[in-house]
């Protein structure tokens, strides 16, 4: 499958892959188990360069293909699913400043969060608008002229915010008309200590517990006008485009927790002895495996050929709702099986398959849950015969 890799994507595989393993997996079941954020490897990713790995050098990125970002992002799925999605937030967090950010924002904003330095998070989700996201509520008023304002006011919750409380920045969507529906929204940048944030509750989620989540609260945020990113109503188009390429990456470590079941099982069934001999000779179980290997590599494949249409520039909704809503289903399959072919010690908390499964549901939740790829990529085809419907 990686043979259409180039010899730099082969090292950046290779280096991610040691990295991964070395420093990433062997806490991975103890942060799960304490709901822990290690810091420490943010900053050792930092090292490597992987908090700015999809950025073109222009804008002080590693300048990595998106196809080796995706060689990344495998690796650290297969290591530890929670600091994947933290990276991968921490990356979605930065794209719309490097893609609609004034010169003045990228350098205030982007060299801190490229070195590993300052954490990003992403805030779009409310209590009562997730999927419905042209819904959302926090509401941005402006101070001073209403064409030449000179600040906003926040105020509103936001819910489910991936890497908070331990995030430094956040891109916050709000609302400069709430009866404008997208048309309102509009993307701010908002530093943690910014006067009149704070955080609410912590989000107890079922898996990637070491990544951690909350709720964030803005009670009249004052924000600079500075501190806006693209124009007024600029905002839904922003989260669209950049949610199209994270969740290509959200793909990618799906792609990596699968294979890490598959590995896991695979090892399992070679060792365990039952009926005479190991369980790897029974032809039903090799079937499975056969089946989650099948899974695995056509989800490898969706998903590198989504970041392939990346690097051509091509149009992402349909790819990306295809890849991600292809590996996050392939990892809950393949990670259910493994906890299956691993018997009573699959269901421990001691063995760390049970924790893939966790940590598989929730993929096909966010970054756009599972039904809402359904819709896109049908809406895509229907619009493409000239047919999209009402
Ligand atoms: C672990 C985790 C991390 C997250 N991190 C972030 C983050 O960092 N930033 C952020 O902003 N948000 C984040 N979220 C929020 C996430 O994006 C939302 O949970 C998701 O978009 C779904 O929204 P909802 O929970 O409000 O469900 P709802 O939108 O209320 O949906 C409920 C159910 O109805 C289905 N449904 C809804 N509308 C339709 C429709 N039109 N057609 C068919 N089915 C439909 C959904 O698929 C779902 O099954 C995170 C969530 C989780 C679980």
């Amino acid at each position: 499958m990686s043979s259409a890799l180039t010899d730099e994507e082969r090292l950046l595989q290779a280096t991610a892959r040691e990295f991964a393993q070395r420093e990433v997996a062997p806490g991975a079941i103890e942060r799960d188990e304490a709901e822990r954020y290690d810091r420490s490897l943010l900053a050792a990713m930092g090292a490597l360069g992987l908090t700015a790995a999809p950025f073109p050098a222009s804008v002080g990125g590693a300048g990595f293909s998106y196809l080796g970002w995706t060689l990344v992002m495998e690796e650290l799925g297969a290591a530890d699913m929670a600091m994947a999605v933290s990276l991968s937030v921490h990356i979605l967090s930065q794209y719309p400043v490097v893609t609609w950010g004034t010169d003045e924002q990228r350098a205030r904003w982007l060299p801190a969060m490229q070195a590993g330095d300052a954490l990003g998070a992403f805030a779009l989700t409310e209590p009562h608008a997730g999927s419905d996201a042209a819904a959302i509520r926090t509401r941005a008023e402006r101070v001073g002229p209403v064409d030449a304002p000179e600040a906003y006011r926040l105020t509103g919750t936001k819910i489910w915010i991936s890497n908070a409380p331990e995030a430094e920045r956040y891109l916050v969507f709000a609302t400069v008309d709430p009866d404008a529906g997208a048309a309102g929204i509009t993307a701010f940048l908002v530093e943690r200590e910014a006067p009149g944030f704070r955080f609410g509750a912590h989000e107890r989620k079922m898996g990637i517990r070491g990544c951690p989540a909350a709720e964030l609260v803005f009670e009249g945020c004052e924000v600079p006008v500075g501190n806006r990113l693209g124009a007024e109503g600029d905002g839904y188009r922003i989260a669209l485009s950049a949610l199209g390429e994270g969740r290509i990456s959200i793909a990618a470590a799906c792609v990596g927790l699968a294979r890490a079941g598959l590995e896991a099982a695979a090892g399992y069934l070679g060792e365990r002895q039952a009926f005479g001999g190991p369980l790897s000779d029974q032809q039903g179980l090799r079937f499975m495996l056969a089946e989650m290997a099948r899974d695995v590599a056509a989800a490898r494949a969706l998903t590198r050929e989504a970041a392939s249409a990346k690097d051509r520039g091509e149009p992402l909704a349909e790819v990306s709702s295809l890849a991600k809503w292809t590996a996050s289903d392939t990892a809950m399959r393949v990670a259910t099986d493994a906890v299956q072919l691993f018997g009573g010690s699959g269901y421990s908390r001691e063995t760390g398959v049970e924790r893939l499964m966790r940590d598989a549901k929730g993929a096909q939740i966010y970054e756009g849950t599972n039904q809402i790829h359904r819709e896109i990529v049908a809406g895509e085809i229907l619009r493409r015969v000239g047919a999209s419907g009402s």
